[in-house]
């Protein structure tokens, strides 16, 4: 019987004990495994992105493994550290807390895994690629949807996003941009400001409750970052029968805000089409896998590097063109109603 060299047969030992029997993302970039953190499937939108991204990541042929962190900064640390453990090709994340990241990617960089930050920017850190919307647009939308309702006169209240998150404060630098001349000459006062932990609707409730009794409900517009918290304010003003009577903005075109806004207790929200960034992402992690160099259109610089970037246009929705929504197959007409 010929003689087995002594490293085929450390090769035959090692596939027998299951050293190469797991699907190990680096042994097959046919079949890429990508990792997905989402921050907290709690609100509407990240459901959307979670399977808009499945589908088109299944379609080019990868598999997805998804974690949601429920706004928990821990747990999404873990469950990353969990992705790199299984040594998956890409992760993609949406960051809950965008600062405190920096070691768990420099851990997943050292693994030879490429790190997508998913619609926020993660600081600090070495991430390959970010892709979002133009979220300072979306801050100019939704403040000139205020100024539009209200004459650009009046007491606003702004209402922010999560501290933790960047977007809420490249959002209130875009609401700024349309605010500050107005706030200059004199028109506009803002009466009060506002982050809103986790962009829980219960806190944005809680908050202009607050503003409105500390104001002697004399409020004319309210600036909310996204709808979630829209429904807070908008709840707030029912409270005092002030809804449609007050100005507020929004984003995601959740159901429920476009119910409102063709109700007309809101004013505005900001569309951004889930499934086409959603989709982008998923054949950006599938290029990285594959070693292709993806094509960018921008650089946005997190503190640590310029990150290469691409931001989609995102679109204002008023009750005008509300109806937008079913036109471009984000929801039936069943769903918004006539
Ligand atoms: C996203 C919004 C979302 C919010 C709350 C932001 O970073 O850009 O679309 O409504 O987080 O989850």
């Amino acid at each position: 019987m010929k003689q087995k060299t002594l490293p085929m047969m450390l090769a035959v030992s090692m596939a027998l004990a299951g050293v190469f029997a797991a699907p190990q993302a680096h042994a097959s970039k046919d079949k890429p495994v990508i990792g997905f953190s989402i921050d907290d499937l709690r609100v509407e939108r990240w459901t959307r992105d979670r399977e808009y991204f499945k589908a088109a990541a299944e379609k080019a042929g990868a598999t997805v493994s998804v974690q949601s962190a429920d706004a928990n900064e821990q747990k999404q640390i873990q469950q990353i550290e969990n992705l790199i453990s299984r040594k998956v090709d890409v992760i993609v994340i949406v960051p809950f807390n965008a600062k405190t990241l920096t070691t768990v990617v420099a851990e997943a960089k050292k693994a030879g895994i490429k790190v997508i930050s998913y619609d926020r920017l993660i600081l600090n850190a070495d991430v390959d690629a970010y892709i979002s919307f133009d979220n300072e647009k979306v801050g100019q939308m939704q403040a000139q949807g205020v100024v539009d309702a209200t004459g650009g006169k009046g007491n606003y209240f702004l209402l922010g996003g999560a501290p933790t998150d960047n977007n809420a404060k490249i959002l209130r630098d875009g609401q700024m941009k349309v605010l500050d001349p107005l706030v200059k000459s004199g028109a506009v006062k803002i009466v009060g400001q506002q982050w809103t932990n986790e962009w829980l609707a219960s806190n944005a409730q809680s908050i202009i409750e607050n503003a409105l009794t500390a104001n002697k409900n004399n409020i004319q517009g309210i600036v909310a970052s996204n709808d979630g918290t829209a429904g807070g304010a908008i709840a707030a003003l029912q409270g005092q029968k002030l809804a449609g009577k007050v100005a507020v903005s929004g984003q995601d075109a959740d159901l429920a805000a476009i119910k409102r806004i063709k109700a007309g207790t809101q004013t505005m929200t900001v569309y951004k089409p889930i499934k086409t960034i959603a989709t982008d992402a998923a054949n950006l992690a599938v290029q990285f896998a594959k070693g292709e160099a993806p094509k960018f259109t921008s650089k946005m610089n997190n503190g640590k590097k310029d990150v290469d970037t691409i931001l989609l246009t995102p679109t204002a929705l008023t009750k005008q063109n509300v109806d937008l929504v079913v036109k471009d197959g984000f929801y039936t007409q069943a769903q918004v109603g006539n």
